[in-house]
C-alpha cells in the first residue's frame, strides 16, 4: 500500500503516521525527520537544509526530491510506504509521479488532514517531542502522563526550534501558499481524500484506517 499523508504543519501527520505504520506495517518516510537527522549529524545535506528550516522556509525541490528518490528505491518500500511531509510542491509531486513510474509503483491513497490555521498555531507552539522515539505530545491536547517525560521510554521531551511562534507563522504561510495547487494536482488524479483533522486523535485515526482499508 503506497500512501501520501498531506496536511499543513501541525495537522497531525506525524501523530497519525505513527499509528498507521504500526497498524499496516509499512515504512514511515518523513522528509522533516530525515532533514532533522542530517542536521543533528552535521552532514552536508544537514548543513544545507538547516539554513532553510531555521527560517521556516522549504528546502529546495531538487534536494528533497533526491533524498526521497533514493529512499523509495530501498527494499523495505517493496511492501509499500507512507510518505509524510512530501510532496509539498507541485514540482515535487511531478517528480514523485516520475520516480514511481520508473520503479513500477503507483499511489493508492493521498490523505489530506485539514485543520484551521488558528488551531495549527496552538498545536505547534504546544508541541513537545521525544528525542528517543520521535513521539509528539502536546502540553494541553495530548499531554504525557508525567510532564516533560515520554510515556514510552522516559526520554526528556524537547521543543523544535522551528515551533517558536515567529517561525511557526512563517512556516504556515509558506506551506499554505503551496498547498492548493498540490491539492488540485491529486484531486485531478482522483486520489485525494480529505479528512477533518480537528477531532480527537483516535477519531481521526479510525477514519484514516477505514479509508486505507477501503
Ligand atoms: P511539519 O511538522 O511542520 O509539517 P516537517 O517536520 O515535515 O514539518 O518539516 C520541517 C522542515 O523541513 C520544513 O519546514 C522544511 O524546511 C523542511 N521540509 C520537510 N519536508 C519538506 C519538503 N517536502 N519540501 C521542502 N522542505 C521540506
Ligand atoms: P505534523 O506532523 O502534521 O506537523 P504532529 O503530529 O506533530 O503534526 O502534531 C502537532 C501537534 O498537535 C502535536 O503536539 C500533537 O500532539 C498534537 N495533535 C496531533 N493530532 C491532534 C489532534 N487530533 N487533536 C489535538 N492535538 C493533536
Amino acid at each position: 500500500m503506497n500512501v501520501i499523508l498531506m496536511g499543513l504543519p501541525g495537522a497531525g501527520k506525524g501523530t497519525q503516521a505513527e499509528r498507521i505504520v504500526k497498524e499496516f506495517g509499512i515504512p514511515h518516510i518523513s522528509t522533516g525527520d530525515m532533514f532533522r537527522a542530517a542536521v543533528k549529524d552535521e552532514t552536508p545535506l544537514g548543513l544545507e537544509a538547516k539554513s532553510y528550516m531555521d527560517k521556516g522556509l522549504l528546502v529546495p525541490d531538487e534536494v528533497v526530491i533526491g533524498i526521497v528518490r533514493e529512499r523509495l528505491g530501498k527494499d523495505d518500500c517493496n511492501k509499500g510506504f507512507l510518505l509524510d511531509g512530501f510532496p509539498r510542491t507541485v514540482p515535487q509531486a511531478e517528480a514523485l509521479t516520475a520516480t514511481l513510474e520508473e520503479l513500477g509503483k503507483k499511489l493508492d491513497h493521498v490523505i489530506n488532514i485539514q485543520v484551521a490555521r488558528d488551531v495549527l498555531i496552538q498545536r505547534l507552539t504546544g508541541r513537545w517531542i521525544c528525542p528517543v522515539c520521535g513521539t509528539s505530545y502536546h502540553t494541553l491536547f495530548n499531554p504525557p502522563k508525567e510532564p516533560g517525560v515520554c510515556d514510552k521510554d522516559g526520554g526528556k521531551l524537547f521543543q523544535r526550534d522551528d515551533d517558536k511562534l515567529e517561525v511557526v507563522t512563517q512556516r504556515l504561510d509558506v506551506n499554505i501558499a503551496q498547498t492548493q495547487p498540490l491539492i488540485d494536482y491529486y484531486a485531478g488524479q482522483g486520489l485525494l481524500r480529505n479528512i477533518d483533522g480537528e477531532r480527537d486523535i483516535p477519531v481521526v485515526f479510525a477514519e484514516v484506517s477505514s479509508l486505507l482499508r477501503g
